[in-house]
């Protein structure tokens, strides 16, 4: 079982990155490609009081599967599924299978799974339920949370525990926060266990599904129009993403996907499943009721142009992503929030971040995402440490802002190494003391992903 770690200096340095711009190196690499050789890894590690995180596609955008601690767990080798029941819409799945093959698999039997982080190419299925990781998609069938109806994990000493969710209808016995222990590593950022397996709950795969993008002369429009869309009776959304004007610059600059959308105008992208002519009708009168340029209006019609207008969305991360690699030269870096609001306060939360960045003189953010959940993502990109360390400053104060707002600091990212310092700002101690008290009774000796929400 050795086999599978190693100190190989050149394979450590092959994983000492993940998206968040921190570089750190393992001091071991393990890749098993089995159960038992991860279960060994860890009872080989425990034995020695070494550190262990787990990595899947290391996507992370906060740090979380990076560490110079111990060994780094990739679980990228343990893939697959195991079975699909297409009766009870579920399949088995190794935690190293990334989400967009789990779609394709199950796609010939009219299912899916619901979970689409636009990173789902480069995003495993345990990273995402360890992340408890959304997507545009999310504003209509919820998080990962909601499609995983089963786990299999190793705990830190190397046992091995199946938990299911409960199937009743009503539960009173004992507190809730136990009463379905599959919740407890759903966003757990490997802290509390290492997934082996999954159990997805699938769904039918929508077959008639239309996707608009739909320009509005500025931002205030665009987002009074996501709150009416929320509203509406005749059009069923299932996702409602925005982007303001240098988001869907860098969109235009990165695909080939053919925008309408005028220079200096925003994007309202939307989708609806089983669309008839009238729910387009009613998406159309809607959109120029608020405002739209409505000759502009692009329609993608079926799954392969509705790829396509999502390798739009994708590029906006991914060409922010690589300039702030690009950056790394210099000290400067990526500097991006994962917050959100209640929507009601969401144009609120977006002015008030801005006024913040300028009073502290910095650029105003680039403005994507999941404005529907009001969830935009907002990043800086920062030329060496000092504008990283005011960057920061200013997203801190937009993070007190937004939770004075009732929000969040991160809705679907989790809170890593990055973003640890932020947390008491919205937990009070004695909920971050009850995380400590479940972390502790798991993992006693504290040795899985050291760093990570703590
Ligand atoms: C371009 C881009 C777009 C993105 N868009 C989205 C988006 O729309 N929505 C979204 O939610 N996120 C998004 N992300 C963030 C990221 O892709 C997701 O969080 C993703 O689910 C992480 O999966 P991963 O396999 O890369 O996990 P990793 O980055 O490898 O790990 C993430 C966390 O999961 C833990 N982990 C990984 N595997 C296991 C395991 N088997 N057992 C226990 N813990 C484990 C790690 O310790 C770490 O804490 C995006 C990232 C990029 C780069």
């Amino acid at each position: 079982m050795r086999a599978a770690l190693t100190s190989d200096l050149a394979i450590r340095e092959a994983y000492q990155a993940d998206v968040s711009g921190l570089r750190m190196v393992p001091e071991a690499v393990a890749r098993p490609a089995s159960e038992a050789e991860a279960v060994d890894v860890l009872r080989e590690a425990q034995a020695a009081g070494t550190a262990v995180t787990a990595a899947g596609a290391q996507s992370s955008t906060t740090a979380a599967s990076i560490t110079d601690r111990g060994i780094l767990l990739s679980m990228r080798a343990y893939h697959g599924i195991v079975d699909v029941d297409p009766i009870a819409r579920t399949a088995r799945v190794r935690a190293g299978t990334l989400v967009a093959d789990v779609k394709q698999a199950v796609a010939p039997l009219g299912l899916t799974w619901a979970p689409d982080p636009t990173s789902e190419h480069e995003s495993t299925v345990g990273g995402a339920i360890a992340c408890n990781a959304s997507g545009a998609r999310t504003y209509r069938y919820g998080p990962t949370r909601a499609h995983v109806g089963a786990l299999r994990v190793a705990l830190a000493d190397g046992r091995v525990v199946e938990f299911h969710r409960p199937t009743i209808e009503k539960n009173a016995a004992g507190y809730g926060l136990a009463q379905d222990p599959v919740d407890w590593f759903i966003g757990s950022e490997g802290t509390l266990a290492v997934v082996l397996e999954a159990e997805l709950r699938l769904m039918p795969r929508p077959t008639e599904v239309v996707g608009l993008a739909l320009p509005f002369a500025d931002e205030a429009l665009a987002l009074r129009f996501i709150g009416a869309a929320r509203e509406a009776r005749d059009v069923a959304p299932r996702c409602l993403e925005y982007f303001d004007g240098a988001a869907l610059d860098i969109a235009r600059s990165c695909e080939q996907v053919d925008l309408p959308a005028p220079a200096g105008s925003t994007l309202v992208y939307t989708e609806q499943a089983c669309v008839t002519p009238s729910a387009l009708d009613a998406w159309l009168a809607l959109a120029e009721g608020h405002g739209a340029a409505a000759g502009d209006v692009a329609v993608f019609e079926g799954e392969s142009a509705i790829a396509h207008a999502r390798a739009m969305r994708h590029a906006v991360p991914a060409a922010l992503n690589e300039r702030g690699a690009s950056l790394r030269g210099t000290g400067g870096r990526r500097v991006s929030t994962d917050w959100a609001v209640p929507f009601g306060r969401l144009e609120e939360a977006i002015a008030a971040a801005r006024a913040i960045a300028a009073r502290f003189g910095v650029p105003p953010a680039v403005t994507y995402g999941h404005a529907g959940n009001g969830h935009p993502h907002q990043n800086y990109l920062a030329r060496d440490a000092r504008e990283v360390a005011t960057m920061e400053r200013v997203v801190e104060e937009t993070l007190r802002t937004v939770i004075a707002m009732g929000g969040t600091i991160a809705a679907e990212h989790g809170i890593g190494k990055l973003k640890r310092r932020w947390l008491p700002l919205q937990m009070s101690s004695l909920q971050i003391a009850v995380m400590r008290a479940v972390k502790r009774e798991l993992d006693p000796t504290g040795l899985l992903a050291p760093g990570n929400i703590f």
